[in-house]
């Protein structure tokens, strides 16, 4: 068998350049040849996420920066609107419950996306709301919600919009200034393209007229403290090294291909997925499939989790599958990262193998053929 691949939507595939920055000797992080790339990555990650405002660093996984959004920006008893629409939405509702916020969930069927005219209609009734969270795409589902219009009427009251961007941000475009996101949080082994351990986040100046007072205890994730380290080219604790050289590459990589362009590339492996899923017979879950990864049913009669097991034992393939409620029923396959065309055509190619091993009428040669023409006739 050839080369094992990882089309999970997080941990990602590296770019090999990524690898070989990753295995160079350690550097400290108070010298000048750091002190040059912290400067740069700080700037350019103002550039990833299309904002004017300061983006900072944690050494968390993507969590913590969700954390870090709640613990600058809460009160104790603040209402907050919690749009859950799977497992993240569940996970960022329980957090600011758990910090003492008075959390009103807007369950939203899973696999749906919000309907913004029921987000309006909330705030209209509870104009007291001080936070609304929102995943940019609930990766647990691949369905992406329209930010765009959220920030619009969320924008128009008191209430902070904060948005989990971890699979978005520098996967498909979202503006945080121009879409009135007021908290954006991106992760480091998801949209962009790294090893787990970096989070990032930013605020709007809207909300960091909440931050400067928000009386949350607050240490490791204290942005004013972090806002005046970066001030002095330093991070608040210590720097993660070879992350932070490795993240100086891939914004720089970005930066040259273009940041609509390096979006059109992910687009690109979506629609790919989609129309060889169509000629597969497979169905799509979502309602509102989301650039950064696309969940397919898996056919009526065969159980999702043996299917995915079976793809990555026998054909090296890795996706994952579903939770919960989609225990079984769905595969999820990752548009982000370090992805060739190969890696598209024999990911199909494999899964309609593994498909045909569970007696589904399928013909891989077929896909795989079909799969190498879809991709020569839609180049970006
Ligand atoms: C992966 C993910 C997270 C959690 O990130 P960790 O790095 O595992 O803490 C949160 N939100 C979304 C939408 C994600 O995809």
């Amino acid at each position: 068998m050839s080369n094992a691949i990882l089309l999970a939507p997080g941990p990602v595939q590296l770019h090999p350049e990524v690898q070989k920055i990753l295995a160079q000797p350690m550097i400290h992080h108070r010298t000048p040849e750091f002190d040059a790339i912290l400067k740069r990555v700080l700037q350019d990650l103002k550039f990833l996420f299309q904002t004017t405002q300061p983006v900072f660093m944690h050494t968390s996984t993507g969590s913590g920066g969700m954390e870090s959004l709640l613990v600058n920006l809460l009160s104790p008893n603040d209402e907050v609107l919690a749009i859950v629409s799977g497992k993240f939405g569940e996970r960022w509702a329980d957090m600011a419950a758990l910090y003492g916020a008075k959390v009103h969930r807007l369950d939203v069927t899973w696999g749906e996306a919000v309907n913004p005219d029921v987000v309006q209609q909330y705030l209209d009734q509870h104009p007291q709301t001080r936070l609304v969270l929102c995943q940019a795409t609930e990766t647990s589902t691949a369905t992406a919600h329209n930010i765009e219009a959220l920030g619009k009427i969320i924008s128009k009251t008191s209430a902070l919009f904060l948005v989990d961007g971890i699979t978005a941000t520098g996967a498909y475009n979202i503006p945080m200034d121009t879409w009135h996101i007021d908290g954006l949080v991106a992760g480091s082994q998801k949209a962009v393209m790294l090893p787990t351990g970096l989070s990032f986040v930013c605020l709007s100046e809207k909300a960091w007229k909440v931050a400067q007072t928000a009386p949350l205890p607050r240490f490791y994730f204290d942005l004013r403290k972090e806002y005046k380290a970066n001030q002095n080219g330093e991070t608040l604790f210590s720097s993660s090294v070879p992350l932070i050289k490795a993240l100086d590459f891939v914004l720089t990589r970005i930066q040259e291909v273009g940041l609509q362009r390096h979006f059109l590339q992910l687009r690109r492996r979506a629609d790919f997925t989609r129309e060889l899923a169509r000629q597969m017979n497979l169905q799509l879950f979502s309602k509102s499939p989301s650039d950064s990864v696309t969940a397919l049913c898996v056919p009526e009669g065969i159980d999702g989790a043996k299917l995915r097991t079976h793809l990555e034992q026998k054909y090296q393939v890795t996706v994952m599958g579903g939770q919960d409620q989609l225990k079984g029923k769905i595969l999820r396959i990752g548009h982000m990262g370090y992805i060739r065309d190969e890696d598209m055509v024999e990911t199909m190619t494999r899964l309609a193998q593994a498909l045909q091993d569970f007696q589904f009428n399928i013909d891989p040669q077929q896909i795989k053929v079909a799969s190498e023409n879809w991709l020569k006739s839609h180049t970006v």
